[in-house]
């Protein structure tokens, strides 16, 4: 019976882990919505375990070759895993993702964080604004 097989790909032994230590906020950075709230990471968490294997010479191609290093991975990548996060919902989520791709490119992370301020701003600032067109073209229809 072959044992080393490799069902999952790497990067999710990696999450499954480091996900006990997740501080998830109780709402979304941008919208404070509070459902469906998902952890983004500023760097791709795929790209920072490829990248680091490949410069260890480790192959992670198994589960048996990244359960021996995923510990080592995750001490060495503290700030990446826990600290330049954001919770956001789904929607914000899927459209951070939407604009910086499935895997964000390493050096983006500063945009990705100007990119979330400004959609903050866009809810804060979308609160007290006035829709302009609705009562004009309304009673001009009725006039
Ligand atoms: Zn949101
Ligand atoms: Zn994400």
């Amino acid at each position: 019976m072959a044992k080393n097989t490799n069902n999952r790909i790497p990067v999710k032994w990696v999450r499954d882990k480091a996900k006990a230590a997740y501080e998830k906020k109780s709402h979304c950075f941008i919208c404070e919505a509070t459902q469906d709230l998902e952890l983004h990471h500023l760097h791709s968490v795929t790209i920072l375990l490829q990248t680091w294997a490949q410069q260890k010479g480790y192959d992670i191609s198994t589960d048996d070759g990244i359960l021996a290093v995923r510990d080592e991975f995750i001490a060495e990548h503290h700030q990446e895993l826990y600290e330049q996060v954001y919770t956001l919902c789904n929607k914000h989520h899927v459209a951070l993702h939407g604009v910086y791709g499935k895997a964000p490119q390493p050096g983006s992370e500063s945009k990705q964080a100007r990119w979330i301020g400004i959609q903050r701003e866009k809810f804060l600032n979308g609160g007290m604004v006035i829709p302009k067109t609705s009562s004009g073209s309304f009673f001009s229809e009725f006039i």
